[in-house]
């Protein structure tokens, strides 16, 4: 199997900036890493680099094969592949929930809205609020709003989600019911890339734990070998 992401003497710069310096990463499909870091690490402008929310200036990556090169084709090809959640939701407001997991199916997909809409069902069975369908975004708790975000990576059946602090946003009561959703994608094997927080989640899941600071990968372990054996 090709790797799922390959990332090989990237620099990304904002303006003068210099935020990430020379990142070299292989992600095989499958494996599950968490990135953690002080504020201001660039962990966030790694992940976002991956699905070209934000442009590298120099080096090379490439996910499941196709180089994140200017060529449009392949950047689009790529998003479809690469699911992500923010830490802010970011859901559409004025559509329910259901709309909101159905609409990229329909636009990127063609899909019919019956299709699209069955399937975004199923996607919210599995973070296991199928009941608030119908509802709207602003009537839901934090962590059902961030289930449905996850839902909605989940129904472009993406190779790759990336999770951008995921939980940072929540009350601390909602982060085990969005955590244990997590859990459940690891287990099933997707390869996933979590920019977060959470060491429980990363002792539990995580193949392997990236540690950046001042926009460099200066670690990357086995949990156990951060943590410890428990
Ligand atoms: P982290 O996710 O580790 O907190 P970020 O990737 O968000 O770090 O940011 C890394 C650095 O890049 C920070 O110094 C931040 O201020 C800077 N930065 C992030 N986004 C932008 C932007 N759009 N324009 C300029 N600087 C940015
Ligand atoms: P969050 O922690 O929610 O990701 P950030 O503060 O990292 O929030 O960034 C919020 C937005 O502001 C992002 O789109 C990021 O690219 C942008 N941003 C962050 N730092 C800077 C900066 N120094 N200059 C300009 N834009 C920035």
């Amino acid at each position: 199997n090709e790797p799922a992401i390959v990332i090989r003497g990237m620099n990304k710069y904002y303006e003068a900036f210099h935020a990430l310096r020379d990142i070299d990463l292989t992600v095989e499909q499958g494996e599950r890493i968490v990135i953690c870091g002080p504020s201001g690490s660039g962990k966030s402008t790694l992940i976002r680099c991956i699905n070209r929310l934000e442009e590298h200036q120099s080096g090379d990556i490439v996910v499941l094969g196709t180089s994140l090169d200017d060529n449009v084709a392949n950047i689009d090809g790529v998003r479809r592949e690469v699911g992500m959640v923010f830490q802010h939701f970011n859901l559409f407001p004025h559509m329910t929930v259901l709309e909101n997991c159905a609409l990229a199916p329909m636009l990127v997909r063609k899909w019919s809205r019956a299709r699209a809409e069955e399937m975004a069902m199923q996607y919210l069975e599995k973070v296991q609020i199928p009941e608030q369908a119908e509802k709207f975004p602003g009537q839901l708790s934090g962590g059902q709003q961030q289930r449905v975000a996850i839902a909605r990576a989940l129904s472009m059946q993406p190779k790759v989600l990336l999770f951008d602090e995921p939980t940072s946003a929540l009350d601390p009561e909602m982060i085990s019911e969005v955590l244990d959703v997590m859990v459940s994608l690891a287990k099933e094997g997707m390869t996933m890339l979590c920019v977060t927080h959470e060491m429980g989640f990363a002792r539990q899941v995580a193949d392997r734990v990236i540690f950046m600071d001042r926009g460099e990968i200066i670690e990357q372990n086995a949990p156990e070998e951060f943590f410890g054996n428990p």
